[in-house]
């Protein structure tokens, strides 16, 4: 398979990226692992912006089933991406890499406002810039944040960090023999409902031709070998 090599790129890290081999919350040798990722990335000259999730400490769709109003829990959800950047940040900043936090829900103490001129800047001066708070919305996830800030940073395409190296047909942790795809187009993800993000953030990659890029982010240095064009990964894309 030969992948186009993506300049500016959307980094999407769940929060269950964050805790490693735990069951809740940020582990920093993961964190810092993850960082280093980053920072190779950027070394090979991308631009890097990067979303992350908030599943490792809170989700208002878990929480609601448990009796919490709907919004609340998911303005908390949201509050979780906000210290998980802020955790990404603490990383990048101990080994060298300039950084700068922007969350849709304005905290002035905390991090910058997400203001999409000024992020701009920032990566034109080489910083990574991590988004937090999703869309700053309740019932939307950050999934639809990573490809809302892809489109309006028009970026080249979302890279996915997983704990599996694609798409498969089916679940390949329980599933022997389920076939990974080296190429898929966004109507057989959104037809066949493979999980790979939520529908919508699906559909506004595909209205907006953003590519998605699925790939292992535990295995050690393979960020910079996927977007090399080598190592292996599914693209998610508009069909011919
Ligand atoms: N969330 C939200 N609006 C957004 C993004 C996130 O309400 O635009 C809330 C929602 O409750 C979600 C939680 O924040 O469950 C954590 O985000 P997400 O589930 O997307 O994190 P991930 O699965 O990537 O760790």
């Amino acid at each position: 398979m030969t992948r186009p090599r993506f300049q500016r790129i959307l980094l999407k890290l769940s929060g269950e990226v964050l805790m490693g081999s735990g069951q809740f919350g940020i582990d920093p040798d993961t964190v810092a692992r993850v960082a280093r990722e980053i920072a190779a990335a950027r070394e090979a000259g991308h631009e890097l912006c990067v979303v992350v999730g908030g599943g490792n400490i809170f989700r208002g769709l878990a929480a609601a089933e448990v009796g919490f109003e709907r919004a609340t829990a998911d303005y908390m959800g949201m509050l979780a991406t906000v210290m998980n950047a802020l955790a990404v940040q603490n990383a990048l900043e101990q080994i060298g890499v300039d950084t700068r936090v922007q969350s849709a829900i304005p905290m002035a103490s905390v991090c910058e406002p997400f203001i999409r001129r000024r992020a701009e800047r920032h990566l034109e001066k080489g910083r990574v810039v991590i988004f937090a708070a999703g869309v700053g919305s309740p019932f939307f996830t950050t999934d639809s944040g990573a490809a809302l800030r892809a489109a309006e940073m028009k970026c080249d395409a979302i890279f996915k960090g997983t704990s599996v190296d694609g798409v498969y047909d089916a679940d390949p942790k329980k599933v022997p023999g389920a076939k990974r795809y080296d190429e898929i187009d966004f109507g057989t993800v959104l037809s066949r409902d493979l999980k790979i993000m939520d529908a919508s953030a699906i559909a506004l990659c595909r209205d907006n031709n953003i590519p998605i890029v699925v790939f292992n982010i535990r295995e050690q240095g393979n960020l910079a070998r996927v977007l090399a064009g080598e190592g292996t990964a599914t693209i998610v894309r508009n069909g011919e």
